[in-house]
């Protein structure tokens, strides 16, 4: 009898299904000690897809700081245990030769990025922050009177430099953080990303 390439596999397939029932083996269960033993002294983190504004929850089963595996979290009100295939592949984001571990900065003038360390970045984030604050503060402004069309001088007290935007991806506290922060530097922009 001639048995192609593609037959063969398909009678292998079967003689083991076969083989495997008959030993009263369920392939669902293999299938979930499958799981079962991938996860195994793993310690389990919840966290959040970062890819969109949909925030869904995420389990991340860690081993020795490793990801081992990762699934929507079946207590998420927003995604119930499910995940899109976007989020399905974040074990290939997280160790992608591609992923920047460290802030990059590029010089005025440059050409290229270069990777700083974190201190650096928080250090230069703040001090261009509060030179913007600075060059950038109204303190008083003219109002002109509506009924009567006199003018006079308020005091206003603003940042117009800057602007603060949230994320759908940061939780009530860090929008209250965020928020605080808005108010302490003077802002008046403050604004979010979603619109739900
Ligand atoms: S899992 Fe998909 S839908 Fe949910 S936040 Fe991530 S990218 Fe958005």
């Amino acid at each position: 009898m001639y048995v192609t390439r593609r037959g063969f596999l398909k009678l292998s397939g079967l003689t083991i299904a076969t083989f495997a029932s008959g030993l009263g083996l369920d392939p669902a269960v293999a299938k979930a000690q499958g799981y079962a033993l991938k996860i195994e002294g793993c310690t389990k983190i919840p966290s959040i897809c970062h890819f969109c504004s949909g925030g869904c929850s995420l389990l991340l089963h860690i081993k020795d700081g490793k990801l081992i595996h990762l699934e929507g979290d079946p207590d998420s009100a927003v995604n119930e245990g499910t995940l899109c295939s976007k989020a399905s592949s974040l074990e290939q984001v997280a160790y992608s030769k591609d992923r920047p571990k460290t802030p990059l900065y590029r010089a005025p003038g440059s050409d290229k990025w270069e990777s700083i360390t974190w201190e650096d970045a928080i250090e230069r984030i703040a001090k261009k922050t509060k030179e913007i604050r600075d060059k950038t503060w109204v303190s008083t402004e003219t109002v002109t009177n509506a009924k009567t069309g006199e003018k006079s001088t308020v005091t206003v007290n603003r940042a117009e430099g800057i602007a603060v935007l949230g994320s759908a991806e940061i939780d009530n506290e860090e929008s209250y953080l965020l928020t605080k922060f808005a108010r302490l530097i003077g802002t008046p922009y403050h604004e979010h990303q979603a619109r739900i």
